[in-house]
């Protein structure tokens, strides 16, 4: 799985190593149904926002190819909150749902911070409820944030070690920054959050071991932001106009630099969906004392 590109960095596989994590869990899977129980996902999605769509279809593919039921609920744009937390409760009540997501974005009269602190922590596999935000921090077992996670994965497969190296993140979001600067302080990385107001930001990234690029913007990461021999983790995801998708980082010239860099597409993308399933099979077995 390890090649080299060109002249330096190593191309960390997201897709190939997505696709090893999935068939790990196709067998876990099998192994729950040969005891009686079988794992299912529950999805809610509020509106018709076509990225949503496509994202809640890859999520609906991969269930299928590792043997989780998956059960599709498409709520209308104009539901009304109440509405919104009923499904919840219902699906939190449902012996035979395992895991919840509630796919964002939602339309805007919602409450999405309620509807993720509404969705049973045990059932939480995207890792939004509070609770399980907090076990994280205290880095206590818990349902990590499916992309962070991804990345942790990269990292332990990959054999990166982030004892006492300087991690710079770019990207204080909920769901990519700030997990992941919980996860990387938990394995003893050093760790800057960097954001829109941060000043002298080249000076910081040229100072990190390791470098996460979680902002959405194309190519904003460049050479001269990069130390000699850095990982290099790209978490963008931009559409342009010709469809064409690219991440935060210059990879043609950061590539020349870095040790080891992630592509976009098939980088940190398949390995979110992977670890959301990671999540799915471990609700399942945390329910049913495995
Ligand atoms: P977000 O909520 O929009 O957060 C972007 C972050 O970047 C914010 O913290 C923002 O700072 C910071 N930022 C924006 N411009 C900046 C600048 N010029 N300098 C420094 N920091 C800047 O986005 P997100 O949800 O974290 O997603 C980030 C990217 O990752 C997007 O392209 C998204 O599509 C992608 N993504 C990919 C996956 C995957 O599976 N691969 C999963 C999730 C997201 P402020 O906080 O100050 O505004």
């Amino acid at each position: 799985m390890l090649y080299r590109i060109e002249t330096m960095a190593i191309m960390i596989d997201g897709k190939e190593l997505a696709r090893k994590v999935r068939s790990d869990l196709k067998i876990e899977c099998e192994n729950l149904k040969a005891k009686g129980i079988n794992p299912k996902f529950a999805v809610i999605m509020v509106g018709d926002d076509p990225a949503s769509k496509v994202y809640v279809r890859t999520k609906s593919k991969a269930c299928d190819e590792i043997g989780v039921e998956y059960e599709e609920h498409i709520l209308d744009a104009s539901i009304t909150q109440k509405e919104l937390i009923e499904l919840i409760h219902k699906l939190n009540e449902d012996k035979s749902v395992n895991g919840i997501l509630l796919q964002s974005p939602i339309p805007k009269h919602l409450d999405i911070d309620e509807a993720f602190r509404e969705i049973s922590y045990e059932k939480d596999v995207d890792g939004f409820n509070p609770i399980n935000v907090g076990k994280l921090l205290l880095n206590q077992d818990t349902f990590i944030s499916c992309t962070p996670f991804g990345i942790m994965k990269m990292f332990e497969e990959y054999h990166i070690d982030l004892e006492g190296k300087n991690l710079v993140i770019i990207g204080r979001s909920n769901i990519v920054g700030k997990p992941l600067m919980a996860c990387c302080l938990n394995k003893h990385a050093t760790v800057t959050i960097c954001h829109s107001r941060t000043k002298e930001l080249k000076e910081k990234t040229r100072n990190a071991d390791i470098l996460v690029a979680a902002i959405g913007k194309p190519n904003y990461v460049t050479a001269d932001m990069v130390k000699e021999g850095a990982v290099v983790i790209d978490v963008g995801i931009n559409r342009g106009k010709d469809k064409k998708i690219t991440g935060d980082v210059d990879f043609e010239n950061v590539k020349e630099k870095a040790s080891y860099i992630t592509p976009v597409p098939g980088g940190v993308g398949p390995m979110t969906v992977a670890m959301l399933m990671n999540n799915v099979i471990k609700a399942t077995k945390n329910q049913n004392n495995i």
